[in-house]
């Protein structure tokens, strides 16, 4: 079965949107597997984020990211790499429709609330990268 990996950001925690989000994922009938609280560090962050290492707002990114905890899940489903990615919405909350995560909760490019794996393999990366 398809899996894709999903984690709630810093500015969930902080603004109480967890459950929210959560459940937007659960409604569409997708299955969270497995599912974590942790705080990042700085190594992890790096590589998860390389493909944006030689961006001027590299070092934001890592310092959000660290900033509170984060929830990790694995979410299976037919179709839920790409199913996700729609309903996150695009990077920037001002560009994304409402009714995505991000169009009706984010106004920024930066603080967006959620990452999403963007391909199948990225996916199965980034679960052993959390997950081991
Ligand atoms: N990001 C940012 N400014 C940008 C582009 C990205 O702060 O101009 C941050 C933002 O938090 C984004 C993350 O870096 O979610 C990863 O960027 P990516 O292009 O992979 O976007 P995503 O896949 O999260 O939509
Ligand atoms: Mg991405």
């Amino acid at each position: 079965m398809e899996r894709t990996y999903i984690m709630t950001k810093p500015d969930a925690y902080d603004r109480g949107l967890i459950g929210q989000i959560i459940t937007r994922i659960e409604n569409k009938g997708f299955k969270i597997v497995d599912m974590k609280m942790m705080n990042l560090d700085e190594d992890i962050l790096k590589e998860h984020y390389a493909h944006l290492a030689d961006k001027p707002f590299f070092p934001e990114i890592v310092e959000y990211m660290m900033s509170a905890p984060v929830i990790g899940m694995v979410v299976e489903g037919s179709g839920v790499v790409d199913s996700m990615r729609k309903i996150m919405g695009p990077t920037d909350g001002l560009e994304a429709n409402p009714g995505t995560i991000r169009g009706d909760f984010a106004n920024n490019k930066s603080q967006n609330l959620i990452h999403g794996s963007d391909s199948i393999e990225n996916a199965e990366i980034e679960i052993k990268r959390f997950f081991g």
